[in-house]
């Protein structure tokens, strides 16, 4: 299990080529915009390593015999994702922000499924390929979003908007296309990409899962622009440690040997892991947007303590209300984990319903959440004049006199961070997106909620039906 210094040594290695806007980053590792985004998946790697956290942190792994990340960790009971949940929460706790390394580990878990289905060859190559990540401790990508273009259109008619294989040889397969929104992708020491839809009979170049080395020959990653993330680094970052990180790929025309390739073609096995990844994904955010919440009402409340202002019935309820909402979110990830049930590959799988019930939590209560601290926090939160003049000889007291001194400063940036800044990007969209947008967790509710029994329990107590009906209704 590396440690993580060990982890940020390990990037260095890699040639990646990521562009900021026009310019190539020639050192992702040190540059100011990426570090901070290293330093939050550098996370993952340090409490495997400290003693209050070790055994959360890591599991036992079938694979190597040995203890392992939990983030390179299959799911082989429900504890393993009770578990993931609990320490997401905490990782959202101690960062303040996305640590990016839950989108590799959901989608691991997955594949594992899936390649299961898709026959003895497959799984077997997925199952070398886990073992070896693993044994590295490697932080995996996972990459799944196409650009997908006119959505009236098939995939077929505009190749280009979607991930795909372009030539057959010998050896494995050239992929070309895009992967957007992808969490962490410069900080990857490997991009697992994954089909991004349902595809049918004729589409099979379309339905890819394949590891590729983040530097790979013809992967050239866009680095997601942040507001306000020039501030990165210096005394307003808000966050003073820890970022967030999206990254959009281009795959130019990328050679994947077939030891790497775990699905090509399969079109049933792929849309299996698409729901078991949805399920595992939308369940994950109720561990770190409570964990980021946590440190936002923390953030208000420190401010309200500060300002005399904490002993208000309406601050308190305020308060009071922000919790509830946070711990509304974290209640349905955990019940979600606890009524997990086995696959037949071993690996055991969220309750459907209430995943998606935690997604589409995260995709409204987050706004009421940000509105409250928004609300508690004040107006200074959106007109604070730059840190810097604290130290400036002439402007230095007049900052502690509008602000009360460097400490509330320091905070409102936070809130401002995590509400409209840099952090508001896993914060505020990626709850509305991520994991997919809300009307596709609507449509799994739609799908899972048990209608006829629910119809015939209602029939059965309005006294039309006997009850031998409704259990056979069941
Ligand atoms: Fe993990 Fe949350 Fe970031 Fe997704 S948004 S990678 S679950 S921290
Ligand atoms: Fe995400």
């Amino acid at each position: 299990v590396k440690t993580s210094a060990e982890y940020i040594e390990s990037l260095r290695s890699r040639n990646i080529e990521l562009w900021l806007d026009g310019d190539r980053i020639e050192n992702p590792v040190d540059h100011p915009l990426i570090r901070p985004s290293i330093e939050s998946v550098a996370m993952t790697y340090d409490l495997a390593h400290q003693p209050d956290t070790h055994a959360l942190a890591t599991a036992h792994s079938e694979l190597t015999g040995g203890r392992v990340n939990r983030f390179t960790h299959l799911f082989t009971g429900a504890d393993d994702l009770v578990d993931k949940i609990k320490l997401q929460r905490i990782l959202g706790r101690a960062t303040g922000t996305c640590f990016q390394r839950c989108v590799g580990m959901d989608a691991l878990n997955a594949l594992f499924i899936a390649t299961w289905e898709a026959g003895p060859e497959n799984h077997a190559r997925f199952v070398r390929w886990l073992t070896k990540v693993q044994q590295a401790d490697e932080m995996i990508c996972g990459a799944m979003t196409d650009a997908k273009g006119n959505r009236r259109k098939r995939a077929a008619e505009q190749p280009d908007a979607f991930l795909r294989i372009v030539e057959r040889r010998e050896d494995g397969i050239v992929i070309r296309g895009a992967k957007l929104h992808q969490t962490g992708g410069a900080n990857a020491h490997q991009i697992l990409v994954l089909p991004g839809g349902t595809y049918r009979e004729g589409e099979e170049d379309f339905v890819l899962a394949a590891a590729i080395p983040a530097d790979a020959p013809g992967v050239i990653m866009l680095l997601g622009r942040q507001p306000s993330d020039l501030r990165k680094g210096t005394p307003d970052a808000g966050n003073s440690t820890y970022g967030g990180q999206e990254v959009t790929v281009w795959f130019e025309n990328v050679f994947v040997p077939y030891e790497n390739v775990f699905l090509d073609g399969q079109i049933g096995p792929a849309t299996t892991m698409l729901t078991a990844f949805a399920g595992y994904h939308r369940a994950s955010y109720g561990g770190c947007k409570p964990g980021n919440f946590d440190v936002l009402t923390g953030a208000v409340a420190q401010l309200a303590e500060d300002s005399g202002i904490i002993k208000h019935a309406a601050v308190r309820d305020k308060l009071v209300e922000m919790t509830h909402l946070t711990e509304t979110i974290h209640g349905v990830g955990l019940a979600a984990s606890h009524k997990s049930t086995q696959h037949g590959s071993g690996i055991w799988q969220v309750d459907p319903m209430l995943a998606n019930v935690c997604k589409q939590n995260v995709t409204r209560l987050p706004y009421e959440i940000t509105r409250l601290a928004e609300d508690l926090a004040g107006g200074l939160v959106a007109t604070l004049p730059g840190l810097e003049s604290f130290d400036h000889p002439k402007l230095g007291p007049i900052m502690k006199n509008i602000t009360g001194g460097r400490r509330r400063a320091s905070l409102l940036r936070l809130v401002e961070y995590m509400t409209y800044g840099a952090g508001s990007v896993p914060l505020r969209i990626e709850c509305m997106h991520g994991a997919g947008s809300p009307q596709a967790q609507r449509i799994v509710i739609e799908r899972t909620a048990d209608w006829a029994g629910r119809m015939a329990s209602a029939r059965n107590l309005a006294g039309l039906e006997d009850t031998a009906s409704v259990q056979a209704a069941k």
